[in-house]
């Protein structure tokens, strides 16, 4: 008898654009999503301004709401 490898399971991924804040140094890739993110956040890793931006990024459910 065949057993086929269960794939029902796997979450499928949708990406979606989302905003984020980017590191403005060109020596740093740090980012953030804006959702994540609190006002006149500076960079983590740098310490360098953030600049907002566009990026293709798979969609999160709502976990972050969930811790309030
Ligand atoms: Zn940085």
């Amino acid at each position: 008898m065949y057993f086929g490898k269960k794939n029902s399971e796997e979450p499928e991924i949708i990406m979606e654009d989302t905003i984020v804040y980017a590191c403005g140094s060109a020596d740093c890739n740090g980012w953030m999503r804006k959702d994540f993110a609190s006002e006149n956040y500076d960079c983590p890793m740098c310490g360098s301004q953030l600049v907002e931006e566009v990026r293709e990024l798979p969609k999160i459910e709502n976990e972050y709401n969930a811790f309030k």
